[in-house]
This record gives structure tokens, sequence and C-alpha cells, in this order.
């Protein structure tokens, strides 16, 4: 026994070497990226539940990989938050993402595009001038604070003090908040109650569930947003069934495969010149 208890830990040791090692070349390989122009964004549709319109687009981060083919962020994503790399990826992705909505506006008109909304890390949020950044950008590109949202989520801990001074600056300034992944966390109504937050989304195992009948959390949620006064938009909708229970329950906005995949810019832009054909 005593054998065996000492090969798996040496087993366990080597892994985790490893493990670390890898971890290193990932982060090396991804300051690279953000320099070298290797992510791009996708764009998903938020659509009307009722009529289909596009309200607005996510838009989700990719890194296109020398060897290993186009990576999803919730494989670098941890990494680039380990190594600090999170916050120049942050600025390259609200970059990068304010410039395409404002190119949107310049060729599809008023209010074609919609809102936008664009993943923030908690790191973002306790950088000092994080608000104050996204109000030059926004200046920047000729855009009003109104067509921008912020998706946060609850599992990133959010600090009494920076974070939720930033917040308030941000909606200062007329950008939005949304709370990610509505439900998953574990102090939801404590983050509901202590933040500025305008919209809630619905996490999408709560979406899903639906048709499985397990407990109506969906209709929970609604009633809650409604309550607060808060936009909510459910995530992750893949079927029509899906779509026409959440519409009965008084949901007006979702995304997911159902309606569209994430999609490269342009894809986005035929959406918005020819809407008919999502
Ligand atoms: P999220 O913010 O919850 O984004 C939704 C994820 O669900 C996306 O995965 C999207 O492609 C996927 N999805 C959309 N519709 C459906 C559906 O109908 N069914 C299923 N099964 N999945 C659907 P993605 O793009 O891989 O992103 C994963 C997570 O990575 C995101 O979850 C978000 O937390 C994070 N992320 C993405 N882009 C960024 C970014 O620019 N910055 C930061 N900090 N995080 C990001
Ligand atoms: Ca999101
Ligand atoms: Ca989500
Ligand atoms: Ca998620």
């Amino acid at each position: 026994a005593k054998k065996l208890a000492g090969t798996a830990y040496l087993h366990y040791e080597a892994s985790m070497a490893a493990h670390g090692t890898e971890h290193a070349h990932l982060g090396a390989e991804l300051r690279e990226a953000i320099t070298g122009g290797r992510l791009f964004l996708l764009y998903q549709p938020i659509v009307s539940l009722d009529d289909g319109r596009i309200l607005g687009c996510e838009a989700l981060v990719r890194w296109a990989h020398p060897t290993r083919g186009t990576l999803a962020p919730d494989a670098f994503i941890p990494v680039a938050e380990r190594t600090g790399l999170i916050v120049p990826l942050g600025r390259w992705v609200l970059r990068t993402a304010l410039a395409q909505l404002a190119e949107w506006i310049a060729e599809y008109g008023e209010p074609a595009p919609g809102v936008l909304n664009v993943n923030v890390s908690a790191r973002d949020l306790r950088e000092p001038g994080f608000a104050e950044d996204v109000g030059a950008l926004l200046r920047g590109y000729g855009l009003a604070a109104d067509r921008v949202v912020l998706e946060i989520t609850e599992t990133m801990a959010l600090e009494p003090g920076q974070s939720i001074t930033n917040l308030h600056r941000l909606r200062a300034l007329g950008v939005r908040v949304s709370l990610d992944d509505f439900g998953t966390g574990h102090s939801t109504l404590t983050l509901l109650h202590d933040c500025p937050i305008d919209e809630i989304k619905l996490d999408r195992s709560f979406t899903q569930a639906q048709v499985d009948g397990r407990p109506p959390v969906a209709a929970a949620v609604i009633h809650l947003a409604q309550a607060l006064g808060l936009h909510a938009v459910a995530e992750g909708v893949e079927t029509a069934e899906q779509a026409e229970q959440l519409l009965a329950l008084g949901y007006t906005a979702a995304q997911g495969y159902y309606f569209a995949r994430p999609m490269p810019a342009e894809k986005f832009g035929e959406l918005l010149r020819e809407p008919a054909s999502l």
C-alpha cells in the first residue's frame, strides 16, 4: 500500500508539473496572439422572441491558434485570468467590438445593429480606470453609451470597493450592466441588491431544463426581473418549443442556436441588410 501511495504521489507531481508547463507555454503563446492579431470575435444575435427581430448581439472571443485550430474561450480565458493577460485581452475585445458596432451603424444606419453585449472579467472591473477607459472608447468611436451592455458573471467575486465603484461609474456614463449565467452562482440575490444591474441573462441550464419538467426556474427568474424592472434575456435556446415556452412565460428576448450560432462580423452584417435571412 505504501509503494502504491508513493507511486500515486509521484504520478500526481509529474502531471501537475506537466500541467504547469503547459499553462506557462499557453500563456506565452496567448501573449503573442493578443499582440499578433490572432484573436477574433464572433457575434451571436440576440432576438425578439415574438417576431425574431434582431435586438443586438453578443461578442464572443476566439483564438486562431497556429497548430490547434480555433480555440473557444474556455480553453484560454482561465489561463488569461491566471496570467493577468485577461486585462490586455479584455481591452482588445472591447476596442474591437466597439469599432465593429460603429462600422455597422455607419453601414446600416440606426438602429440596425441594436445593442452590443460584451463580456468583461472581474479583473477588468478591479482596474481603477476601467469605466473612464470605456467612456473614452465610446467617445472615440462616437457611440451612444446605451448601445453597449457589459456582461459580468456573479462567480467573479465582485469586490465591494473598486468593482462596485466602476459599475456605478459605467451606469453614470449610460452603459448598461448585465448579470450573465443568472442563477448559477451562490450570491445572485445579494449581487442584485448591491450592484447597479440593468439586465439578467437566464443561464442556458434553466432555459433548457424547461422541457424536462424540472422546477420552473425560468418562470421565477422572469417574475424577479419584472418586479425589479430588469431586462431579461434567455440564453441557449435550441428548440422552437423552448422559444415558445419562454415567450409564454413573459420573456421578450433570447439567444441561442435555434435562432443563430455565433458568426463572423460580415455574416451578421448580411443579417442586418436582409433581416429575413435569419
Ligand atoms: P457566455 O457568456 O455564457 O456565452 C454563451 C456561450 O454559449 C458561448 O460559448 C456561445 O457560443 C454558447 N451558446 C450560444 N447559444 C447556445 C446554444 O443554443 N446552445 C449551447 N449549447 N451553447 C450556446 P463560447 O463562445 O464558447 O463562450 C464561452 C464563455 O467564454 C462565455 O460564456 C463567456 O463566459 C466567456 N467569454 C467569451 N468571450 C469572452 C470575452 O471576450 N471576454 C471574456 N472575459 N470572456 C468571454
Ligand atoms: Ca456572456
Ligand atoms: Ca451566459
Ligand atoms: Ca457561461
